[in-house]
């Protein structure tokens, strides 16, 4: 029994309630979109959350990953991460280490925070093989199996699984080839492990028992993006398009036949102009299930600011449909993330996920109203208020303190504001 088996059977529990509340819509509406496998609430029955829904009308979401890597390891940076996330408004958080003691860190990170965690399990079992055998081609099934039961078990709310990675899809890589060659760790991982031992992903030959294992700790399934392109070069490619094929086949059997509760992944460097595409095509293979977009990246360039490269893209895929975006921090492509750059990938992706949620809901622009209200009457506490970052607001303008307490350093006597005010009354 599931929340998808709740409400298929026409059942509203306490979480479809929360959602509704939080935001502004009527419980029928979230058990419906429950049912139909276009909303999702990421569930455990190991942890206390903060209970979120994601999908077909609920307001954009946003995800920060954290994760020791193989050269830095330090399980206190990483609760303060994963804290310092929570604080900026992340609504999920993704564990996605590679390095140091997998399940402690995974532990220690769930027991700091409130959000939904997500993870990779077959990072664990890939990395655990390596470390045993000395490489990850001797990775067994069982370790992919053993590594979901467990990660599972510590609380964690939705799984990035790569079930996508086929042979089918591996041969359109070979046969075209990538200019990026592949960024996916997950992705990387499980096809020099097909191509060397000259198997099928068991993710996808054993689906079945992956979804038992799934449905039986209520964890959402997350269709891993293996192809994402790192290249806007080979954004859409066939590899890319050929496993959102397959996971939206996988994605439709693990909600009709297990009612899981599943989410489908997307790229990773996209062209602006291929943005809007890649949601409508996944949405509309995958039945409309939520949207998980991995950045996307615009541009290739952008190394240091890659947050707001993704900020252009995750804006015009939210616009267009996406409900979920994983931020990206400006140390993307570059080395580990620190608390400084998770803050700002945070809050840089929040800016995002609202541009998206004002062509997508327009009453969400109520709060832009407030601002250009508040803006035109010179109201500065009221400017605060309404802004998505108002310390930051803050702090900017008492930095540079003005003359005129009125106004701002940036015209000074003449500001514009000011001088219309004096003579006419223009607010509406
Ligand atoms: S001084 Fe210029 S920038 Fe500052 S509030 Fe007035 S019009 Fe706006």
């Amino acid at each position: 029994m599931t929340i998808v088996t709740d409400a298929k059977n026409g059942k509203i529990t306490e979480e479809m309630k929360i959602v509704a509340e939080v935001e502004g819509k009527e419980p029928e509406f979230i058990r419906r979109g429950i049912a139909a496998g276009k909303i999702v609430i990421p569930m455990t029955p190991y942890r206390d959350i903060k209970i979120c829904g994601m999908g077909e009308g609920l307001k954009t979401k946003v995800n920060a990953s954290i994760g020791a890597s193989s050269d830095i390891v330090d399980v206190d940076m990483e609760v303060k991460k994963a804290q310092a996330a929570e604080a900026a408004g992340a609504d999920t958080l993704m564990e996605l280490g590679t390095g140091g003691d997998f399940l402690g860190i995974r532990k220690a990170v769930c027991d700091a925070i409130s959000l939904p965690v997500g993870s990779v399990p077959l990072y664990q079992a890939f990395i655990s093989a390596a470390k045993r055998d000395g490489s990850i081609v001797h990775m067994t099934e069982d370790d992919l199996w053993s590594a979901t039961e467990e990660q599972a078990k510590l609380g964690t709310n939705f799984m990035a699984i790569h079930t996508g990675v086929n042979n089918i899809v591996l041969d359109r890589l070979k046969a075209h080839g990538r200019y990026g060659g592949l960024c996916s760790r997950g992705g990387a991982f499980m096809s020099t492990w097909m191509l060397h031992n000259e198997k099928e992903n068991p993710l996808y030959e054993d689906f079945d028992y992956l979804c038992e294992i799934l449905k039986e700790h209520e964890v959402t399934l997350s269709t891993g993006n293996g192809m994402r392109a790192g290249a806007i070069a080979d954004a859409t490619d066939r590899a890319q398009v050929q496993e959102l094929i397959i996971n939206s086949e996988c994605a439709q059997k693990a909600h009709d036949e297990y009612d899981l509760q599943v989410i489908v992944e997307g790229p990773g460097h996209v062209p602006l102009d291929q943005v809007e595409t890649n949601v409508k095509l996944m949405k509309a293979m995958s039945g409309g299930k939520p949207f998980y977009m991995l950045g996307p990246l615009v541009s290739d360039i952008g190394a240091g600011r890659d947050h707001i490269v993704t900020a252009i893209g995750a804006s015009a895929s939210a616009a267009a449909g996406c409900d979920f975006l994983c931020y990206v921090t400006p140390a993307e492509h570059l080395a580990l993330p620190n608390i400084e750059d998770v803050v700002e990938g945070v809050k840089t992706s929040k800016i995002a996920a609202h541009v998206g949620d004002t062509v997508k809901y327009p009453e969400t622009r109520e709060l832009d109203l407030a601002m250009g209200r508040a803006r035109a009457k010179l109201d500065w506490e009221a400017q605060y208020k309404v802004a998505l970052d108002p310390e930051l607001a803050r702090s900017v303008r008492d930095s540079r303190a003005p003359g005129d307490d009125d106004a701002c350093t940036m015209c000074g006597d003449f500001c514009a504001l000011k001088i219309v005010n004096a003579s006419y009354d223009l607010c509406k």
